[in-house]
């Protein structure tokens, strides 16, 4: 049994790194939630109703390590209390802790210490349902399956109607370019279908998590260059995306930290400093030094 609990535990570690990649998987975990070291609260809580701002979070004085990796604290002593329909940019060096941030949020993992409340509720006493209903995540590079372009979205939320489908992809600028495909929605996506170019992936991706209509957007921005055009479709569709809701952004780009209400510099699983892009330059720390590394310019994607 310890075996078979184990290799269970290594499992949903490697899912917890698909997820990084792939974000799509996260229907999988639910499957798999069941035999997955988090357990969904046997009775559950239920969130307040929804506000029109979007989700309070609560982050209190949490620790964290992988089960593999018990001698490393991949965040530690990690506080943060964000408000409804706030805008955090998350900037850091690789390692620092960025990708666990959302991982612990979307309960791939529990941290072992600490809380996490979501309008005030620990997400623990959550079902796992309630809880990624809430949270619209956006990886990095969005997983395209082989089926049709509607099917594609509707995998957000496997109950949506086509309507409803099409109402995500319009917010998310995608409705334009999946109406000029050869049969439109009907059109089959995938590696024997139609290839997507990467802002096209990305607004289809921005397409499924909106279709949940979750309070709080988790976003991974992408690190891979697009072009102008696609970069200001994609842009656009993600400001559009916001409105309403809290987010929390890995950012990559100097565009996103300039807008942030606030961004929050992480290393070594902890934050070190926070504040807004031109006060965090004045400060001449850890962020004004990546900043000079990895925010170009305005409209060009960062180099890593
Ligand atoms: P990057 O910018 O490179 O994506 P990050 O800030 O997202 O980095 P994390 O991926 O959260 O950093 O990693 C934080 C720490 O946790 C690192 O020490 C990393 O090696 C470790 N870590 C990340 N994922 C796992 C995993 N699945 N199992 C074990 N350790 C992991």
């Amino acid at each position: 049994a310890a075996l078979v609990a184990s290799s269970i535990g290594a499992l949903s570690e490697v899912m917890g790194d698909t997820q990084r990649a792939a974000g799509a998987a996260e229907r999988l975990l639910e499957l798999l939630a069941a035999k997955s070291p988090v357990q969904s609260a046997s009775h559950p809580a239920a969130l307040p109703p929804r506000t029109a701002q979007g989700a309070a979070l609560i982050l209190d004085d949490v620790a964290f390590h992988y089960p593999s990796r018990p001698d490393t604290l991949s965040l530690t002593h990690f506080s943060l209390s964000i408000n409804p329909g706030e805008t955090i940019a998350i900037v850091g060096p690789s390692g620092a802790g960025k990708t666990t941030l959302f991982q612990l949020l979307m309960r791939f993992y529990d941290p072992q210490q600490g809380t996490i409340k979501l309008d005030g509720v620990d997400i623990k006493s959550l079902s796992l349902h309630t809880l990624r209903n809430a949270i619209g995540i956006v990886p990095q590079d969005t997983v395209i399956f082989s089926a049709n372009a509607m099917d594609n979205i509707r995998y957000g939320r496997v109950g949506a109607s086509d309507d409803e489908v099409i109402a995500a992809a319009k917010m998310a600028a995608a409705d334009e370019f999946i109406q000029r495909l050869p049969n439109g929605y009907q059109s089959f996506l995938g590696e024997r279908g139609v290839r997507l170019s990467g802002g096209q992936r990305q607004r289809i991706a921005i397409a499924r998590a909106l279709l949940k209509n979750p309070p709080l957007l988790l976003l991974d921005e992408a690190t891979s260059a697009l072009d102008a055009e696609s970069e200001r479709v994609v842009q656009g569709a993600l400001e559009a995306a916001m409105v309403g809701r809290t987010t929390l952004v890995i950012a990559h780009r100097l565009a996103t930290v300039q807008r942030a209400d606030r961004i929050i510099v992480l290393e070594h699983g902890h934050i070190v400093e926070t504040g807004t892009h031109a006060s965090l330059v004045a400060q001449g720390g850890l962020y004004a030094s990546l900043a000079a590394l990895q925010f170009n310019t305005d409209s060009q994607p960062s180099i890593r």
